[in-house]
């Protein structure tokens, strides 16, 4: 066996996959590859078939005794009646299943879409590419934030922390280093050179070259041992899941008690055994907990088209109940699309890069250090690839022919510090024929106090740091962001620069003014968040005065209550002061990443619901503690993507606030469908159980039942999950997170509408029995059949009239409601229909009789919402 690849040298690495790190690989060699080693994915996640999904809805113990039952019967009676409900029984559990089938699937290609990218060199380029695209072979770019996609031997390391307790289960960082190592079998977490795929990279940034992907790499040796991530319900999931057994209790009670009666009575004894049966899985809300599954799912496919990827399924709960948003600037309130505007070289005066730039001046370190001190590349479009504020940067000083890949060749860089959230500055190093040149860009409180030297080199003019602060305040009141630029010159005999002693003693250069416009939607998102009753709090890592120019531009800040507080202040503020004040903050400026939990919690405790957005590594303890933890999809890292809820695809502040219309939807239509559901059950139930105290015969067989089960509540009950959005969602305040499902009165409807439809439903049929009606058993069937379809275009709405809402906003569930009438139509009028439902034509007189004495329902809803409405 040839050399594990942590003792081959780099070169070595490089030669064994016939390639080098400036060109990478070939498309043609690419091909290959993967035709070779396949892509880079683990195979380890079973997907649920569609039969086995199928045959999960005839495991409900109920319908497998409604079977036996039915066949039984055949024996003993009419086979015709057995094969109706049989069908009936086929046909509820297809309805099931395409559901559950639809949900599956959707979640499938939810979790498709969140597919991470790598960015990989290849003909001589570095592009972004999806990381199962990766082969062995390939050049990959590693940066702070990233999961490492396949295994690497790192050839250049600028600092590289990786945390692999993932694979290793220990918990401190690795500091990466690249030279050879010469021991033969060496555990993973002593291979310093290698990088493991689903390791994360917490600091720093690398060039590595893959050497195994996919199943191969040491994660995929052990990905059979890997948990599956278990799907946690949601809260409401598990309270339906319970609320249901409980109602399944009730409902075999009052079977029990319907079928006792009516043996002691002297009913056929196996009719009664069939009819408490059939109204146990009429009534039973066994489908509650899936319809709820079903309702959060295809609404994460609406929202997943709408820009938020949501990764967990609880998320679309939350959201409906958010109170407060907590969001980044840069990017999500911002466009992100920066810009050099001016600079200040002596705190007073504002200027732009002159024309002319002669060497050794302070322009010209200016600009080698815009050209040097950043970490964009291009792309084979020309397109610059980094973070905003450094492409920014680095295209001004492009602009008057500094150029990075140029200048390079003149000072090549020898080492970086890189640029973290905490640190608030980044310095390269670089080596001229006659020094080392060091520069250094960064936040100025945070560049200040490393700078010796206070000198306009080109006008001879010394000054303070102090003298800079009013052009800092005075810039960042415009909403400029601004970062202070130093540098240092050391003699080349200096050899062993070492790290720390390189941001000492710097020579400050100047100011440098960037423009990053508010995007133009988000005033109008703060505006909607405003109405919705949901509060907007900025939290940024930017100057204090920068960050409230731009909240009072949106309007998140608007008027002298409104607070700034600074990560500095937070830091002193005990819980109870920052209690008292903390619904007046609205902006959090200067601060650092870990203060966000502490944010998160304070608000939490005072019984705040947060979405807090987040985008690097050192966010991802707060974006899981908030009720709905945001990241970025496009400028964010893998770690906050990992640890967040939703993602924005776009970015964008705007689609958060549309998440939350769309999670208020969302809850409204389970209310909808719980409310219609369990009223129409209620309605089935007490009618039989009450015919008996009132001295009538069963009212209904048990085909009838589980008809109106199947049909005329199944159908139109689905379409109701696909009601829009009401008007005023975004204008009233958000749901108590402690709110039942059944507040707001929804129990108490549906007990009303229970009594009021078996009330009419019993009273035609002993009206029609006292007028020597035969058909009696038909009319009580049409009776029950209308109030049902009365009451699902009643409650459309918790609030609005019918009338309001109008035909064209609901066009499934017209359209189920009027295939129902018709079917309906059919079971009364062809003679076939009659024979299997034991029904007889009613004359026009009685059906339009039933649709008379079907009304009230509707009307009493109608007039329900009303009072709703006005009281
Ligand atoms: P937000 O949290 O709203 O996204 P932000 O992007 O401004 O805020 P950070 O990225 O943490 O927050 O930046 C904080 C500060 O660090 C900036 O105001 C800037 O002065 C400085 N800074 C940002 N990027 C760089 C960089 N690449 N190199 C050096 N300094 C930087």
């Amino acid at each position: 066996m040839g050399k594990a690849w942590h003792q081959n040298s780099e070169t070595e690495t490089l030669l064994a996959h016939k390639t080098n790190i400036e060109k990478g690989l070939s498309d043609t060699e690419v091909t290959a590859l993967v035709l070779k080693h396949g892509d880079n994915r683990l195979h380890n996640f079973k997907r649920k078939s569609a039969f086995r999904i199928l045959l999960s809805q005839f495991a409900d113990l109920l319908v497998i005794i409604l079977m036996i039952a039915a066949v039984i019967s055949a024996f003993l009676g009419e086979p015709e009646d057995t094969i109706a409900i049989i069908a009936i029984v086929i046909l509820n559990a297809l309805l099931g299943f395409i559901q559950e089938y639809r949900a599956e699937r959707s979640m499938e290609a939810l979790k498709a879409l969140s597919t991470p990218i790598a960015k990989v060199k290849r003909m001589g380029k570095f592009i972004e590419i999806p990381t199962y695209q990766i082969v062995p072979g390939d050049i990959v770019a590693l940066e702070a934030g990233q999961f490492i996609p396949a295994d690497l031997r790192i050839l250049k390391s600028t600092q590289l922390g990786v945390d692999e307790s993932s694979l290793t289960g220990e918990s401190n960082t690795i500091n990466k280093t690249t030279e050879a190592i010469p021991h033969e079998s060496l555990p993973i977490a002593d291979q310093k050179n290698m990088a493991f795929k689903g390791t994360m990279v917490t600091s720093g940034n690398a060039i590595g070259i893959v050497v195994s992907t996919g199943m191969n790499t040491e994660l995929g040796k052990i990905a059979n041992l890997l948990k599956e991530e278990v799907e946690v319900n949601t809260p409401l999931q598990n309270k339906m899941a319970r609320f249901a057994k409980l109602l399944t209790i009730v409902v075999i009670g009052i079977c029990i008690v319907i079928f006792a009666t009516g043996f002691f009575r002297g009913e056929d004894p196996v009719l009664m055994f069939m009819t408490a049966l059939s109204l146990a899985v009429a009534g039973i809300p066994e489908a509650l907990p899936a319809v709820i599954t079903v309702t959060l799912a295809l609404g994460a496919r609406a929202m997943g088209r709408n820009n938020s990827l949501v990764r967990k399924l609880p998320a679309v709960e939350s959201l409906g109940a958010v109170t407060y948003i907590c969001t980044d600037k840069t990017g999500t309130l911002t466009q992100n699309r920066m810009e050099v505007q001016n600079f200040s070289l002596d705190g007073k005066t504002l200027c732009t890069i002159p024309e002319v730039i002669s060497p050794n001046t302070s322009w010209d370190y200016i600009l080698k250090n815009l050209a040097l001190n950043n970490n964009v590349s291009f792309d084979e479009n020309q397109k610059a690839l980094g973070e905003p504020t450094e492409i920014a940067l680095a295209q001004a000083a492009i602009e008057v022919d500094f150029d990075r890949l140029n200048l390079e060749n003149e000072l090549p860089r020898i080492a970086e510090l890189p640029f973290s959230s905490d640190r608030g500055m980044m310095t390269t190093i670089h080596r001229s024929k006659s020094s080392h040149l060091i520069l250094s860009k960064g936040a100025p409180e945070k560049l200040f106090p490393l700078c010796k030297t206070w000198l306009n080199k080109d006008k001879g003019e010394s000054f303070s740091a102090d003298s800079q602060a009013s052009a800092i305040e005075s810039m960042a009141a415009k909403g400029y962001r601004i970062l202070a630029l130093a540098y240092n010159e050391l003699p080349l005999s200096t050899t062993e620069i070492s790290i720390e002693h390189a941001e000492t003693d710097l020579v400050f250069l100047g100011l440098v003014a960037l423009m990053d416009p508010p995007r133009s939607e988000a005033k109008e998102a703060v505006r909607l968040s405003k109405s919705a009753g949901i509060h907007v709090v900025m939290i940024t890592g930017d100057h204090p005065a920068t960050a409230k120019s731009i909240a009072k531009d949106l309007n998140i800040i608007t008027s002298d209550t409104d607070l700034v507080m600074t990560g500095q202040e937070l830091s002193k503020i005990t819980d109870i002061e920052l209690k008292k004040i903390i619904h007046n903050i609205k902006v959090y400026a200067r601060v650092a990443p870990e203060q966000k939990i502490y944010i998160v919690k304070a608000l939490q405790s005072s019984g705040e619901i947060v979405a807090m957005t987040g985008d690097g590594v050192n966010d991802a303890p707060a974006l899981r503690s908030a009720d709905v933890g945001v990241s970025m999809g496009k400028g964010g890292t893998d770690v906050a993507r990992e640890a967040s809820h939703i993602i924005l695809l776009d970015d964008n502040f705007a689609t958060i606030v549309l998440a939350i219309k769309e999670g208020r939807r969302i809850y409204d239509n389970i209310r909808k469908f719980v409310r219609f559901a369990l009223s129409g059950n209620s309605g089935e139930v007490l009618t039989l159980f009450l015919a008996p105290f009132l001295g009538l015969p069963i009212p209904l067989l048990p085909i009838h039942i589980l008809w109106i089960n199947l049909v005329t509540d199944g159908f139109p009950g689905i379409a109701l999950g696909t009601e829009l959005a009401e008007k005023n969602i975004m204008e009233r305040p958000p749901r108590s997170p402690k709110e039942s499902l059944f507040a707001r009165g929804l129990w108490q409807h549906t007990v009303w509408v229970g009594f009021l439809t078996a009330g009419l439903t019993l009273g035609i049929v002993a009206w029609a029995k006292n007028q020597g009606i035969e058909h009696w058993q038909t009319m009580g069937f049409t009776v029950l059949t209308l109030t049902q379809l009365g009451h699902v275009m009643a409650i459309r709405s918790e609030s609005l009239s019918l009338f309001t809402l109008g035909i064209r906003t609901n066009k499934a569930l017209w359209i189920t409601v009027l295939m129902t009438f018709i079917v309906h139509l059919a079971v009364l009028y062809l003679p076939a229909m009659n024979k299997v439902f034991k029904t007889s034509p009613l004359s026009f007189f009685e059906l339009a009789l039933c649709v008379v004495v079907s009304s009230p329902v509707f009307i009493s809803v109608e007039i329900e919402k009303w009072f709703q409405r006005n009281i």
